[in-house]
């Protein structure tokens, strides 16, 4: 039998706690979705999830939460959330959760609760939702978020940035360039960066670009069709050591977790940039013993 930590790791999944969403923002991603009683079981029981993942042939999955709460809904509380759910899954879930300094009354006690006392896996910020650039400590705009990337850095939590479009009701695509980051991997170099998305649809070049550059930082390969990966990422192989398994399911267009490992296992590059990209990247970011 294979243990769960041989499986895949997805990095980009989305079981939040939907009823903190805006009622425009919660009919964008429910709009169409028949699995959606399955969803909303998981979101109350992760049992259910942990079901889910040994019938599709997932390890782990990283359960993405960020704060957001003009444009999404969510507040800090998604933070406690999600720690508690990944204990109510040992081993299974990587939990992600955020920080939004214009929201936040003291960041630096904020990160020391996601440190120390949930004990997250993993900050994301996602600047088109937040409305925020992600360079926005170094012209003074927004000093508190050198305070996230130092306590990420110093506690060696990977941070993850939303990289590219947005279709959310308000949300601010300008803001998902992934060029930006250039900057933020410069002045923390020992911060573990993952580039959601990869930039996708109108910045792939960079986050390609990125990934070469700096040696601690990753895209993910989620929200792409899989099938059409390699029109996106021509050069994927190259960066097949930057590169993480994600689907964001279930975000609007994406169907399964199965068909889309499925559909990434047919691509024509190599089985050891395959099992790199699905395993062990994730595996060397997020060691199972951590968790
Ligand atoms: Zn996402």
């Amino acid at each position: 039998m294979t243990a769960w930590h041989d499986l895949p790791t997805d990095i980009h999944v989305h079981i939040q706690p939907w009823e903190m969403m805006h009622p425009k923002t919660f009919a964008t991603i429910r709009k169409g979705r028949e699995d959606y009683p399955l969803i909303e079981r998981m979101m109350k029981d992760p049992a259910v999830l942990v079901d889910h993942l040994d019938e599709v042939g997932l390890g782990r999955v990283g359960l993405i939460n960020y704060v957001a709460p003009e444009i999404m809904g969510f507040t800090h509380e998604v933070n406690a959330w999600v720690g508690n759910y990944r204990d109510r899954a040992p081993g299974r879930v990587l939990a992600f959760g955020g920080v939004h300094p214009p929201a936040c009354a003291d960041v630096r006690e904020e990160m020391k609760r996601v440190v120390s006392d949930y004990r997250l896996d993993a900050i994301k910020i996602h600047p088109p939702h937040q409305a925020l650039s992600p360079d926005a400590y170094r012209d003074g705009s927004c000093p508190e978020l050198a305070v996230v990337y130092e306590a990420c850095q110093a506690a060696k939590l990977p941070i993850m940035f939303h990289t590219g479009t947005s279709i959310f009701p308000g949300a601010r695509s300008r803001l998902g360039q992934a060029l930006v980051l250039d900057d933020v991997a410069v002045d923390f170099p020992e911060l573990r960066m993952i580039l959601a998305h990869g930039g996708r649809p109108l910045w792939m070049e960079e986050a390609f670009f990125l990934a070469r550059r700096h040696p601690h930082l990753y895209i993910d390969v989620s929200g792409m069709p899989p099938k059409n990966l390699l029109e996106y990422f021509p050069r994927l192989e190259d960066i097949a050591h930057k590169a993480l398994w994600g689907t964001d399911w279930p975000s609007p267009g994406v169907k399964s977790l199965a068909a889309q490992l499925a559909a990434f296992r047919e691509l024509p590059i190599s089985a050891a940039a395959k099992d790199q990209i699905l395993r062990q990247n994730a595996l060397q970011l997020f060691p199972v013993n951590r968790s």
